[in-house]
């Protein structure tokens, strides 16, 4: 099969196209390289399978031939990274929304496509009724607050696909995923674990924002991509939006309390408000947690919960990234 991922030299990006090398599919990656890498594929250049393209979403020209001669897209390509999002509001609205409106359409001009579209549990907004499931409501803040503008273009993104499949049988699946984390997350986009980890292997504090009683489900890329994967391969999926996350839920001090115990850290641990963080225009989501029994009712989907391996995972890549250097 050839496929195409968007954002593939990205952090997920990259532990997709290993996954499909592995299925035997050809891989061709598209990636703006704003915050995917060359790194992030390095590995893989020998592969005869695959091909990383140097472009845009946007840019229709270098997306369009891709597209049509792929068998099935995987549109990852998005802004990422809560810091970066509020630092590039402009940029992260006409990614997300003009990218995916050029990926489906192309999609469908090319003959229907298959296309997987990786969305986010931010859609959720701040609905405090947890776990959500994925016909529940979405409670978004005021159009003031930048996040917000994240979550609706992604709600948006969804919006296109599934009419495009309704009116036009678009073949679309739509994939919520909450914090994923693994080795290649940068810490320079504001992820709190990579922030963690590169803190504390530093001998500096760990920044919690807020209280850090606000909690997360983090989920370890290498069981997101299988999902994804697996997803992919059944028919039946097609229109449906499926949760993508871990069900063991973390408030932030506990993270940091993990993450110091985990490396042997003697950092502090201090909290930050918000606003030196994020600027005044912002507000957290307190609690986010997937309901996954639907995706479970279609694939075997057994998110792993120990967050220590992970941990310990991210701080090796780290440590092998800087005596390379
Ligand atoms: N966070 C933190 N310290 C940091 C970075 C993030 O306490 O250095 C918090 C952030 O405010 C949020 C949580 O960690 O409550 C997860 O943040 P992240 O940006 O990783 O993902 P989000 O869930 O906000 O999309």
């Amino acid at each position: 099969m050839k496929t195409l991922i968007t954002g593939g030299a990205g952090f997920i990006g990259s532990h997709l196209a290993e996954r499909l090398l592995c299925e035997g599919h050809q891989v061709t990656a598209l990636d703006s390289m704003s915050t995917g890498s060359w790194t992030n594929v390095q590995h893989l250049s020998s592969e005869p399978n695959f091909r990383l393209v140097d472009g845009s979403i946007l840019d229709i020209d270098v997306l369009g031939p891709l597209v049509a001669e792929a068998d099935t897209v995987y549109h990852l390509a998005a802004a990422v990274g809560v810091k970066l999002i509020m630092e590039q509001l402009v940029a992260t609205l006409e990614s997300n929304v003009q990218g995916t409106e050029n990926v489906v359409r192309l999609a469908h001009e090319a003959g229907n496509k298959k296309v997987i579209i990786a969305s986010s549990s931010e859609v959720y907004g701040k609905n405090p009724a947890v776990p959500w499931n994925e016909d529940d409501d979405i409670l978004l803040g005021p159009t003031s607050f930048g996040r917000w503008g994240y979550a609706c273009s992604k709600m948006l993104d969804e919006f296109l696909a599934l009419a495009y499949n309704k009116e036009k049988g678009l073949p679309v699946v739509i994939l919520r995923l909450f914090n994923t984390v693994g080795p290649r997350q940068s810490a320079q986009y504001g992820m709190v674990l990579p922030r963690f980890v590169s803190q504390a292997m530093a001998g500096k504090p760990l920044t919690v924002y807020g209280d850090g009683l606000q909690s997360r489900c983090f989920t370890y890329v290498g069981d997101v991509v299988n999902a994804i994967y697996d997803i992919s391969q059944v028919t039946g999926a097609a229109g449906q939006v499926f949760n993508i996350g871990s069900d063991s839920e973390v408030n932030i001090n506990q993270l940091a309390e993990t993450v110091k115990d985990t490396l042997g850290s003697s950092s502090e641990i201090i909290h930050v408000p918000y606003n030196n963080a994020y600027g005044l225009e912002f507000e957290d989501v307190a609690r986010r947690i997937p309901g996954i029994a639907k995706i479970q009712s279609y694939i075997d989907f057994q998110p792993r919960s120990d967050l220590g391996s992970v941990i310990n995972e991210i701080a090796s890549t780290i440590k092998s990234a800087h005596s390379a250097a």
